[in-house]
């Protein structure tokens, strides 16, 4: 049976109590027994001192005791309502992607002309419905990413993948986006490069998405440009460089931090600081590193590296 708080706070204050007592009772003892009594003033002065010392002893025990559980039972509730704000962030993330998903899915049907020919001016505003819901999704996804992995719930469908493929696939998804704030906007790969890596394909969309949709995002004129190169026999490296606002030394220190936004962007445009943050996760976790060169007012380049995958692998795992 579990002892309640109160009887384990009471326990330990018997013993306090009990053993300023006993040092009471020896004292007097002491000073009452017959043949010591040259002993006697100075035990007369040692239990006035030891009587108020005792109860401001025991008074401070029982403050001390209190302040511990008390501190106990307020970490309990903080952890608890930790635990609720996470479910609640993940479900409500995850009630937000299947509408966001749908929306999505009718764009694509309307802009292919499953719903007869529509106006180029249409077209165009649809272009931009559709960068702003991906935009949404990307957020949703990170919201939802960041308690998985941090629960260890996050399943990761592991496959042997040419990351050329996805960031092809990602590169373009940008175009309209880069187009509409007129920046120059360039996908190099060379063509014999080694880099088919063993990773789940949709999180390692998400990771290279974070990183060009952030380089757009910080940068107002100039250049986007995406690259993928082989920095040595056993690794693939894929980097985005901007010319951007740049980041300062001691910015770049923070910023794969959980909720890091930079000072001089937050109220300039809107984000959560969970991008980079869910992309270092997800990168680690496939055995790569991340980060960045940059110079405040010069731009960025923010890179990651992955090892390239030793033999064919398909697996599930949960990390
Ligand atoms: P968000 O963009 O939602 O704020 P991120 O985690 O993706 O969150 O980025 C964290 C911060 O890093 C951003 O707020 C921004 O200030 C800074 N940052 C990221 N990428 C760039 C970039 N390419 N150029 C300048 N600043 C950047």
């Amino acid at each position: 049976m579990r002892l309640g708080k109160n009887s384990i706070i009471n326990g330990k204050l018997v013993i306090a109590i009990g053993s300023v007592l006993i040092v009471w009772v020896v004292l007097l003892i002491d000073i009452l027994s017959p043949g010591v009594r040259y002993h006697s003033l100075i035990d007369i002065l040692v239990v006035a001192l030891v009587i108020p010392f005792g109860i401001w002893f025991i008074r401070e025990f029982k403050k001390n005791l209190r302040h511990r559980e008390e501190s106990r039972g307020m970490n309990r509730k903080l952890k608890n309502l930790d635990k609720q704000k996470n479910e609640f962030v993940s479900m409500a993330a995850h009630e937000l992607r299947a509408p966001l998903t749908a929306i999505k899915g009718y764009i694509s049907m309307v802009t292919q002309g499953d719903a007869g020919d529509i106006p180029e001016k249409a077209r165009r505003f649809l272009a931009d419905v559709n960068t702003i819901n991906d935009r949404l999704i990307r957020l949703v996804n990170n919201m939802l990413n960041v308690s998985r992995i941090e629960e260890g719930r996050m399943v990761f469908q592991l496959e042997t993948e040419e990351l050329s493929h996805v960031v092809r696939a990602v590169y373009s998804q940008f175009i309209p986006e880069a187009e509409r704030k007129g920046l120059n906007y360039a996908l190099k790969t060379s063509k014999h490069i080694r880099d088919r890596v063993s990773v789940d394909p949709d999180r390692i969309h998400e990771v290279i998405a974070n990183l060009i949709s952030n380089a757009i995002k910080y940068t107002d004129k100039g250049s986007v440009m995406v690259k993928l190169v082989q920095p040595n026999k056993a690794t693939v490296r894929f980097e985005v460089k901007d010319t951007g606002s740049g980041i300062s030394k001691e910015e770049q220190e923070k910023l794969f931090q959980k909720f890091y936004r930079v000072e001089t962007n937050v109220g300039k445009t809107t984000g959560t600081g969970l991008g980079l943050y869910i992309s270092r996760l997800l990168v680690e976790i496939f055995g790569g590193k991340i980060g960045l060169n940059s110079e405040l007012g010069k731009g960025s380049t923010f890179w990651f590296e992955i090892p390239l995958a030793t033999s064919a692998k398909k697996k599930s795992s949960a990390v």
